[in-house]
Formats: structure tokens, C-alpha cells, sequence
């Protein structure tokens, strides 16, 4: 169960709008006849896979999702409005799984793919309908049929967009959990206990998934439940940010020590473009800083930040650089969020 990024969701279709009864009532005309309309469709739970999500994140905020109820029949043989639909973007790779976890319901391999997944109830008859040639004023009408309900799990494997490098004691462990916790704004986010060197990052309304490629390299060597999914999470990276100690006995040489290793292992790790980042900031004064930044540069670095991951100094503008790196969808407006919310008595429910 390694790298899955997991959420229980709700999932609720609208029920029917209610039949009318209703009777014509016109000047000149006394006892009109049945005129009330049928009652309008319920909303369908639609799911959508969507460019730009890479986790389930936003799914651990809001975890009820309920369709609209149809709108209610009406006089004059007017049928309720239909409710719209409500539909839930998931990054692709997403898979729905039944409560138990047993059966796979759905899978999203493909951008733009579209399951209604449960449908609204069929609006009831309004007593128009019952109208017959021995039943001329008809009561009789039909509630909305109820929508459907259910929990489901959804289900996604992560990939790294970001990889973290350094060497033993660098701070990798301390900035993952800094910037995951920090910017996801979730306390309990499951991944920093489920797979400590995976973090997933929200910062400025993007969001990403960083990984500790050292850890990443030494679980592929052992290959525990990461397998294929190694190069994955390589091929996606599209930056690295390298952290160095800066209490460290010689930070220049920690950096070639670990880009050496990097170089060694292939896979074109070493292509990847790197953010510099002198870590323990608080440890040092400004001289140091500056020094050390130098040598780096020196040792080939294009671009050298100092932070801390234990006072946060500095983080704010590595992270925005990590940004300029990612491409550019990968922004809020793409996800399942109120947009979607629907009018009327079902509702999108953040709880
Ligand atoms: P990792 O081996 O690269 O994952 O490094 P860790 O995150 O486990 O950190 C190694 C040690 O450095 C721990 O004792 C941390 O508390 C300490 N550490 C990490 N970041 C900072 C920092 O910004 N400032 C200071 N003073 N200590 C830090
Ligand atoms: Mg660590």
C-alpha cells in the first residue's frame, strides 16, 4: 500500500421533484380539468477525470457529496426543472472502490473520461397524468423517486513531482513534514504516517507531490510495493530541490558527494534541474551563509536559497520557485470544489 493517496467519500444522487395537483381554474371554464405537472429529474452524481490534480486532497475537506433535488411539478402542465448535475473532478489514475475496499466501481485512466455514476430519481407524476375517461378530476399524484446513496473509497497512486535529495541528517524528513503539514493546512494528513518520505504540498493554491529520492532510490533497491512505480515518480520530477546541511563539516562536498551518487544511478536524475537549498539557516550567521553559498555556486549549483525547516525561514520563496518549475495547470479552479455546488435542496457539502 505504498504512495496511495485514499479518501471515504458520500455520494448522494437527487431524488425526484413531487408531482403537482392542480386544477385548471379559468374564467368561463368551471370544474377545469387536471392540470398538474409531473415533477422534475434529481441531479446525477457524475465523476470527471481532470488535467492539473495530482492528489485527493481536497477530498479530506469535503467529504458529502449530494446532487439536487428535481424541482416540483407544477399547474398548467408545467414539469418540474431537471437538477443539475453535480459533478466531482478527480485526477486521472483515480479509482473508485466499493466501502469494503473489495471491488473496483470505477477507473479513470484518461483526461476528460465521464461516468455517471449514480443517477437522480425520476421526477413523480403529476395528477395530469392520471387524467382518464372515468377519472376526470384525478387527486392521485407520485412523490419524486429518492435519489440514490453511497460510500465509496477513492483511490490514487501518487507520483512525485518534486524530488528532495540530501545527505543523512540534511533536514529532508523535517522540511517534507514542514511544508506538507504547513501548506496542506491538515494536521492528520495520512501520508506523512503512511509513507514518511512522501509529502503532498499546497502552496499559493497549486499543489504538488514531493518525495524524498534517496529514500525513493533505497526502496527500489529492495523493491517493496514500489516497483515500476520508481520511475514513475522519476520521469515526473520535473525539479529537484537538494538540501544541505549547513552545519555540516563541508557543504560544498556534501553537494558533490550526493550529486555523484545521483550521477551514478542513472535515469537521468541528474538532468532534472536542482533548487539549492542551504538548510539550518538558524544555525549559522550571515557571513556563513554567504560564504557557503558561494562555494556552491562554485561547485555547480545555478541557484542557491537558504532556509530552515525548523523555523520556516526561507521556505516561502524555495517553494515559490519550485513553482515556476511546474506546469501551469496545476491550479485550483481545476478542482472539485463549490463551483460545483447546486442550487435548491441537495447540496455540495463541505462538513
Ligand atoms: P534527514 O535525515 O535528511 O531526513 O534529516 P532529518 O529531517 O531527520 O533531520 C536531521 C536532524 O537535523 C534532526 O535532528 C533535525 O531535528 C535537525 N534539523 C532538521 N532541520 C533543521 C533546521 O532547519 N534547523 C535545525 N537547527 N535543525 C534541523
Ligand atoms: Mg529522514
Amino acid at each position: 500500500m505504498h504512495f496511495l493517496d485514499q479518501a471515504k467519500i458520500y455520494l448522494k444522487s437527487g431524488a425526484g421533484g413531487p408531482g403537482a395537483v392542480s386544477f385548471r381554474r379559468e374564467k368561463y371554464i368551471e370544474y377545469g380539468g387536471p392540470d398538474g405537472g409531473n415533477g422534475g429529474k434529481g441531479g446525477d452524481i457524475v465523476f470527471e477525470a481532470v488535467q492539473g490534480l495530482n492528489t485527493l486532497i481536497d477530498f479530506r475537506y469535503s467529504q458529502h457529496f449530494k446532487a439536487a433535488r428535481g424541482g416540483h411539478g407544477m399547474g398548467r402542465d408545467r414539469t418540474g426543472a431537471g437538477a443539475k448535475d453535480l459533478v466531482i473532478k478527480v485526477p486521472v489514475g483515480t479509482q473508485i472502490l466499493s466501502e469494503d475496499k473489495e471491488e473496483v466501481l470505477a477507473d479513470f485512466t484518461e483526461v476528460g473520461q465521464r461516468i455517471v455514476f449514480l443517477e437522480g430519481g425520476m421526477g413523480g407524476r403529476g395528477n395530469a397524468s392520471y387524467k382518464s375517461s372515468t377519472n376526470r378530476a384525478p387527486r392521485q399524484h407520485q412523490p419524486g423517486e429518492p435519489g440514490e446513496e453511497m460510500w465509496v473509497w477513492l483511490r490514487l497512486k501518487l507520483l512525485a513531482d518534486v524530488g528532495l535529495l540530501g545527505l543523512p541528517n540534511a533536514g529532508k524528513s523535517t522540511f517534507i513534514n514542514a511544508v506538507s503539514n504547513a501548506k496542506a493546512k491538515v494536521g492528520h494528513y495520512a501520508f506523512t504516517t503512511l509513507v514518511p518520505k512522501l509529502g503532498v504540498v499546497r502552496h499559493k493554491g497549486r499543489e504538488f507531490v514531493l518525495a524524498d529520492i534517496p529514500g525513493l532510490i533505497e526502496g527500489a533497491a529492495d523493491g517493496a510495493g514500489i516497483g515500476d512505480r520508481f520511475l514513475g515518480h522519476i520521469e515526473r520530477c520535473r525539479v529537484l530541490i537538494h538540501l544541505v546541511d549547513i552545519s555540516g563539516e563541508d557543504p560544498a562536498e556534501a553537494f558533490r558527494t550526493v550529486n555523484a551518487e545521483l550521477e551514478a544511478y542513472g535515469a537521468d536524475l541528474i538532468a532534472k534541474p536542482q533548487l539549492v537549498a542551504l538548510n539550518k539557516l538558524d544555525l549559522a550567521d550571515e557571513e556563513l551563509v554567504a560564504g557557503f553559498a558561494e562555494e556552491l555556486l562554485e561547485a555547480g549549483a545555478e541557484e542557491v536559497f537558504a532556509i530552515s525547516g525548523a523555523t520556516g525561514a526561507g521556505i516561502e520563496q524555495l517553494l515559490d520557485a519550485v513553482l515556476g518549475y511546474l506546469p501551469e495547470q496545476t491550479a485550483t479552479e481545476t478542482k472539485a470544489g463549490p463551483e460545483e455546488e447546486s442550487d435548491g435542496e441537495g447540496e455540495w457539502s463541505p462538513i
